[in-house]
């Protein structure tokens, strides 16, 4: 499948090697494609990890038009203006695996939400595109653990929020490919539902402080249906 990963950073790199390692024709999409070439992190991560010499680099514009799903791994404050230099019509009836937090660094360290509480970056992007099929998932975890949830052992969880039914199966099979068992999966609705998956973030980053590391992740336990009967919505 022809991917475009938009954004060069950790997360960008992390997932457009893996797409291209798993045999998926990866263009990513940045500012400036000239400059971020030049930059070391980004030639060093080209040179050497799996998976990265395959990937083309692009325009924003150009790498969109190049996928037939798309990966958003940009910062969270500019994901829309992005999309919409992108083209609304470039973008409809595609598939956007939203992986983008809203944070919001003008306050320093550590960073807020914004949106929050009765709005999500998923939600602004849904609305904006009304036929783009926004599926938000992977955001509440470190990169590596994107790709490779093996990292840390045991059971652990990665969200779904989204409106369509059959993205959302596509997003699925995506993640089982990067190594995440269906029951790992927690499909948490609609789109609206990103409002949580988001507002995990201020969690995450205590943990992160609190443990000294990032290779740890949320575990909903008992989130398989009936597996202890207190699944919130589950039939008795
Ligand atoms: P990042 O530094 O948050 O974002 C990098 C990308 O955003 C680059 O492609 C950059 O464009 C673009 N960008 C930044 N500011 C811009 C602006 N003003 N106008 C246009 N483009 C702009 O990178 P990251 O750490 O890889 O994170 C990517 C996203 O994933 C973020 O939303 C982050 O919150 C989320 N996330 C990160 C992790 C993680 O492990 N780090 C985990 C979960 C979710 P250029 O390519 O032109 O520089």
């Amino acid at each position: 499948m022809r991917y475009a990963v938009l954004g060069t950073g950790m997360v960008g790199r992390t997932v457009a090697a893996r797409l291209n390692s798993l045999g998926h024709d990866v263009v990513m999409g940045t500012r400036d494609p000239e400059a971020t070439a030049d930059r070391d992190e980004f030639a060093a991560w080209r040179a050497g990890e799996r998976g990265a010499a395959g990937v083309g680099l692009a325009g924003f514009a150009e790498a969109t038009l190049h996928g037939e799903t798309l990966v958003n791994a940009t910062a969270g404050k500019a994901s829309v203006a992005i999309l919409t230099k992108a083209g609304a019509a470039h973008l409809h009836g595609r598939i956007l695996i939203d992986v983008a937090n809203p944070l919001d660094y003008s306050h320093g360290f550590p960073p807020t939400l914004q949106p929050v509480n009765d709005d999500s970056l998923g939600e602004r992007i849904q609305r904006t595109f009304p036929g783009l099929r926004v599926v938000k998932t992977l955001n509440t975890m470190n990169c590596r653990i994107m790709v490779d949830p093996a990292r840390v052992p045991g059971e652990h969880t990665v969200f779904l929020s989204g409106e369509d039914p059959e993205a959302k199966a596509e997003v699925r099979a995506l993640l089982h490919a990067f190594g995440w068992p269906e029951a790992s999966v927690l499909d948490l609705g609609g789109i609206e539902t990103a409002r949580g998956a988001e507002m995990l973030l201020p969690v995450w980053l205590r943990l992160m402080g609190a443990l000294g590391h990032t290779d740890f992740n949320f575990h909903v336990q008992g989130a398989r249906r009936g597996s202890t009967g207190l699944v919130p919505g589950a039939d008795a």
